[in-house]
């Protein structure tokens, strides 16, 4: 599913962010990135969906080689791979229905059809009810669960999300937790970069903690593995 291979990103200014990584990581797999800031973890997520390039090295995703993909290929890349930040990203003059919407870009789609697939997935992360609001009338584990329907109405194969719990606090990061695992459970692959200790050592997934760039541990059913 997500293969890199001796990967290594130096970024223009000379700060060499990753060097040199290895992994694999599964069809179906829940995996957290850990790991002290500057550590490279945002880099390492950034790679995944083409945000950035790396230096050196290969990644593949579903079968896709992103290191010799072209920029008018990256639409078709952002399909099979939905994203999720700590800051939500919605449009404000948006309703719940149209941000989610409007990442479905399926223009040959009916409305019928459109409108359909977009309740679907707000049904999924429990906001059904709230598709006619504005975003600044939600709570904020409300929005962060519109921009992860936002991010799963094309289907991807893979939900990277960096940081989600970030801006929430504990009950609601719990939620986003229970959104994500249904996600996970409908075979999405999901990986989450995280500061949250206790949801790390509570959800017992498998651990990948980046320091300095490297791939430092990688377990099964690891724990968090630092102070804060
Ligand atoms: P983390 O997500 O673990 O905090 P990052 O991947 O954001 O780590 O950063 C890794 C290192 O790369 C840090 O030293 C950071 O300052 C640097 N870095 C991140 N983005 C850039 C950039 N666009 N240009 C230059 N340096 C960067």
């Amino acid at each position: 599913m997500i293969d890199m291979k001796d990967v290594w990103k130096t970024y223009p200014n000379g700060m060499k962010a990753i060097n040199g990584i290895d992994i694999s990581i599964g069809k179906g797999e829940f995996v957290y990135v850990v790991g002290p800031s500057g550590a490279g973890k945002s880099t390492f997520i950034k790679m995944m969906y083409r945000e950035e390039k790396p230096t050196k090295g290969k990644i593949h995703i579903n079968g896709t080689d992103l290191t010799t993909l072209k920029e008018k290929q990256i639409p078709y890349l952002r399909r099979q791979i939905g994203v999720v930040f700590q800051d939500f990203k919605l449009l404000h003059q948006l309703t719940v229905f149209e941000n989610v919407a409007f990442a479905l870009e399926v223009i040959e789609e009916s409305p019928a059809v459109i409108k359909k697939r977009v309740m679907a997935v707000l049904d999924i992360v429990k906001l059904k009810n709230k598709a006619r609001f504005l975003p600044g009338e939600l709570s904020g584990g409300e929005q962060q669960r519109v921009a992860i329907a936002r991010a799963i109405v094309n289907n991807p194969a893979v939900l990277i999300a960096d940081e989600p719990t970030g801006n929430l606090d504990p009950d609601t990061s719990w939620e986003i937790m229970d959104t994500l695992e249904e996600i996970n459970n409908r075979g999405t692959t999901v990986l989450m970069a995280t500061h949250n200790k206790e949801i790390v050592n509570t959800i017992r997934r498998r651990v990948i903690a980046i320091e300095d760039g490297r791939v430092v541990r990688d377990e099964v059913r690891g724990n968090y593995g630092y102070e804060i």
